[in-house]
Formats: structure tokens, sequence, C-alpha cells
């Protein structure tokens, strides 16, 4: 893959205002942001192409086409990219790039809705995308170290028993599983249930198993030491023991509390269904803190390139 040099990230900060108020200005910096000085035809990857100009007023054509001169194709920067198959205008997609990236709880689509005066179907496409550009790799390494493991209930109810689901049990919320490494990566699923089955199978696909583990005394957790070759630690909440030494789960729980108020007051509750891309959402804004606003823009609007393909719309 031929990947020009990138804006720096101060550079990033100060293109995007413009880039979120001019068409053209958006076309241009999302350009850089995928090609850097060298830009290169998306169908046969040559660096021989230029801009299409507009024989009357000798500006850049309408639709800002490229055309290369070894494959004789036309393109555009949209191709290849999670903003291809729509005509929303790029200078939206950077405002919600921007927004979704520096937002300390996420945006919603109502306000991307609000803020670009397009319609609520636009913006609801528009931020399911930028949040899947943001959804973590397939192929990613397991966690190491010291690894907290936690489950949380994110919606609108308290339910009043953990565990399997039964009669009188509300199922309102959704039971999500997380594991973060101690100063590391951070990573949540939404599960079915919060069963000793489901919850040490989802640790054992994210955590590796020289790692030690931490959580709460919760009994789904009890008999994992059987199969763990790295060390669990518990502490135990129900007798008020919140850290012992560093035994902890307060990283979990802090990011927990994050998600939940995003959950609520930014977007006042997601079903089951959806509640994963929101997860991806607060997963890359947890796991890219220490970037400043420019950094994590620019690293959602590369990834953002080759991602087309792989969404897919749930059936609705
Ligand atoms: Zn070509």
């Amino acid at each position: 893959m031929k990947k020009g040099h990138n804006l720096s990230k101060s550079e990033v900060v100060e293109q995007i205002p413009l880039a979120c108020s001019d068409e053209l200005a958006a076309v241009e910096f999302l350009e850089t942001q995928r090609w850097g000085n060298t830009p290169a035809c998306v169908h046969c990857g040559s660096v021989d192409v230029y801009k299409m100009m507009d024989a009357k007023t000798g500006e850049r054509s309408k639709r800002y086409l490229w055309r290369c001169r070894d494959c004789k194709q036309q393109f555009t920067v949209r191709i290849g990219t999670v903003y291809e198959e729509s005509r929303i205008e790029l200078r939206h997609w950077c405002y919600a790039f921007w927004r979704a990236c520096t937002s300390k709880k996420g945006v919603s689509a109502l306000e991307i809705k609000r803020h670009c005066q397009i319609s609520y179907k636009s913006a609801l496409f528009l931020m399911n995308r930028i949040r899947f550009a943001m959804a973590p790799d397939d192929y990613r390494p397991q966690l190491t170290g010291t690894v907290e493991c936690d489950e949380v209930y994110i919606g609108p109810r308290k339910p009043r028993f953990r565990g399997a689901s039964g009669p009188g049990r509300s199922t309102s919320k959704t039971p999500v599983f997380c594991a973060v490494e101690r100063q590391g990566e951070l990573r949540r699923r939404v599960v079915a249930d919060v069963t000793a089955a489901t919850l040490q199978a989802a640790i054992r696909e994210e955590v590796d198993r020289r790692a030690r583990i931490m959580t709460d005394e919760y009994s789904a957790y009890r008999g994992l030491k059987k199969t763990w070759e790295g060390d669990h630690e518990t502490v135990c909440h129900r007798t008020n023991e919140y850290a012992r030494g560093d035994v902890h789960v307060n990283t979990a729980e802090s990011s927990h509390a994050l998600v939940k108020r995003g959950i609520v007051g930014i977007y006042h509750n997601v079903s089951r269904e959806y509640l994963h891309r929101y997860l991806w959402h607060f997963d890359f804004l947890w796991n890219n803190r220490q970037l400043n606003d420019g950094e994590r823009t620019a690293m959602v609007i590369r990834s953002a390139e080759g991602k087309r393909l792989m969404y897919r719309e749930p059936a609705a």
C-alpha cells in the first residue's frame, strides 16, 4: 500500500474547521490524509494520475474526479472508503469524524443532523460507518500482563439479579464483558449472558492465559484458576473490599462509568442489537486517550479506507 506522509497532528487541528465548512477543502483534506503528497490510482496503484479540471471554469471538476494515465480510469477519494456509497458532502463527514473523535462521550446522530443540517437518516448512515471505522481489527493479539476482567449491564433499568435469565428478571439491560490491560488496551463485547461458561470463554479469547487476571468475587469467575496458567486474584465487593494492594478492577469500573454516562446522556438508550457499535466507539476513545484530537481524527480517517467492503448493515 502506498501511503504518503500524512498531515502532522497540529495541521489536522488547523485544517479541520475549514474542511468542515467548505467542500473543496474537505476533499483536499481527505486526499492528503489518504495519499499524502503522492495521490495514487485506486484501481491500479499507479501514481501517474491527474486532477480533472472543468474546461469552462478552470476549476476542479464538480465531482472532484481524478484520472489515471495508466489504466485510464477515473476515481475520487471516496472510492474504497466507508464514505464511498454516500452522497453526503465530505465536509459533513469531516465534521462527524472530528466530533466523533473529540467528544469524550461520543456524539449522537441527532446532533450531527442538527449541526450539519442533513436528514436524520443521513446522519445515522454517517455515524454508523464512522463507528465501524473505529472497530478493532479481527486479528489482534491477546491482552497480557495484568488484566482486569469485569461484567457490566448497560441499559435503562437495573435488573435485580445477575446470572441466568428467569421469570421476573428484567432483560432490558444488556450484559457486556470487559477486559482491560493495566496501562494498556481495553476490550468490551456484548455477551448473551453472564454465566461462567460465557464469561470464561470471553476471557480465554481476549486474554493470554499467562496473564495475571483480576476480577471481583462473582461466582462466574470461580474455577477459572483450574485452566489458567497465570494468577487469578479477586476482590470481594460484598465485604466492601475494593482494592487489596494492586488487586482491583477499578480501571474496568471507571471505564464502565464513562460508557453508562455516554449511553444515557448522549444516546438516551441503545438497543442490544446495536450496542456493539457504540462500544467500538467508546473503546476507541479509551484506547487512544493519550493521543491528541488531531491524531485521533487522522487515525479514524485512515481506518475508513479499506473498511467499506466489510461493512454490513444488520438485517432489519
Ligand atoms: Zn490506474
